[in-house]
């Protein structure tokens, strides 16, 4: 039998202590990051003293990363992997992760060493303090290109001025969450995930802890502009209606100055005999407004694609293989749907 919501079953299932701390870290492509990585970050856990489990998850990479990341976990039990059939993207691989966690807290990092893991301490504290979403607010964001700086700093002015929901400020993908919080994250449905938004839709009580974002260790980042650009739209479309509604009034506008227009022309000719200034004045028009009714249907067109998603209800990944789970708790190894499933 398949049992699956809620998730919580999965952390109760376990007899962990009431301090039982999951690790979750999206790779793609991180084969020379992940023993450092590794290292670094089971010498914060060891000091630390709970008894944790670190799950990797494997997002298609084309390198050796799923291949180390197995070799880890043979030697070292509380490694997990998690290894998808293809690149899903980060938000995905997060998603994974939090649905095969069972600790009480999750902590989600970067494999990159950007996240310093030695912030940590302070997260674990906070989360004694009791807290629930404990983030790393990021103090500079000098490490990264210019471009990449203007943009995101202009996406997040435009986005906390017409989205109801205030993401926090500096907020990133390093946090720790407790169960509630990873239990009201995962019952959300939706298919396009903006994980910002949600951590700030949930609520909870939340903490800053300010650190310096570090270099990446080795290799690249993944990002680049069409997927900074997906991720904007991403937001924006699952946070407001706003771009959809703003067409009614720019309609309005326009057909209240082309009224007013015509009406200055009707005038000219009546008072001064004037001829209406032909063909440049046309073509302008023209061209004009037929890229504001592009732009508005392409705006549309973006909704539409999206609740198409949501509609076809896929999941958010596909699992290819994991290890390590089958030990510690009961979450099945042909987890291939996206959802969390209990083995009978
Ligand atoms: N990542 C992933 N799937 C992707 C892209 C990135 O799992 O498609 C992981 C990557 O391995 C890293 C984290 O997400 O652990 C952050 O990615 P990256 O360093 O490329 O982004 P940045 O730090 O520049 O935002
Ligand atoms: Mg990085």
């Amino acid at each position: 039998m398949i049992a699956s919501y809620p998730p919580s079953i999965i952390a109760n299932e376990n007899q962990h202590s009431d301090k039982f701390l999951s690790i979750v870290v999206p790779c793609y492509n991180e084969a020379d990051n992940i023993k450092p990585f590794l290292t670094r970050l089971s010498n914060v856990l060891n000091e630390i003293g709970l008894e944790h489990e670190i799950i990797l998850i494997d997002d298609g990479s084309r390198d050796e990363t799923a291949r180390i990341i197995a070799e880890e976990a043979l030697i070292n039990p509380v490694i997990k992997l998690i290894s998808f059939s293809r690149n899903f993207g980060k938000e995905a691989a997060l998603n994974a992760g939090l649905a095969h966690s069972s600790g009480n807290g999750v902590i989600q990092l970067d494999a990159d060493l950007q996240h310093p893991p030695e912030v940590l301490f302070d997260f674990i504290e906070g989360w004694k303090n009791g807290h629930e979403i404990i983030y790393g607010e990021r103090r500079s964001r000098a490490y990264e290109g210019f471009f990449k700086r203007v943009l995101t700093t202009g996406f997040y002015k435009v986005f906390s001025t017409i989205s109801d929901v205030k993401i926090m400020r500096g907020l990133g993908d390093f946090l720790l969450l407790d169960r509630k919080v990873v239990d009201a994250i995962l019952a959300l449905p939706e298919r396009e995930r903006f994980t910002k938004g949600l951590y700030a839709w949930v609520g909870f009580k939340r903490l800053a802890v300010p650190f310096d974002v570090e270099e990446r260790l080795h290799g690249q980042s993944g990002w680049n502009f069409f997927k900074l650009y997906k991720f904007a739209t991403d937001a924006f479309i699952s946070f407001g209606s706003i771009p959809l509604k703003v067409w009614t009034y720019i309609g309005l506008l326009m057909a209240l100055s082309s009224f007013a227009y015509g009406g200055m022309v009707i005038l000219q000719r009546l008072l001064f005999g004037n001829d209406v200034p032909g063909y440049p004045s046309l073509m302008a028009a023209i061209c004009f407004f037929s890229g504001v009714q592009l732009l508005g249907l392409g705006i549309v067109g973006e909704y539409l694609s999206r609740v198409l998603t949501e509609v076809k209800q896929r999941p958010l990944y596909l699992v290819s293989e994991t290890i390590g789970f089958d030990k510690n708790n009961k979450t099945s190894e042909k987890d291939t749907d996206g959802k969390q499933r209990l083995a009978s």
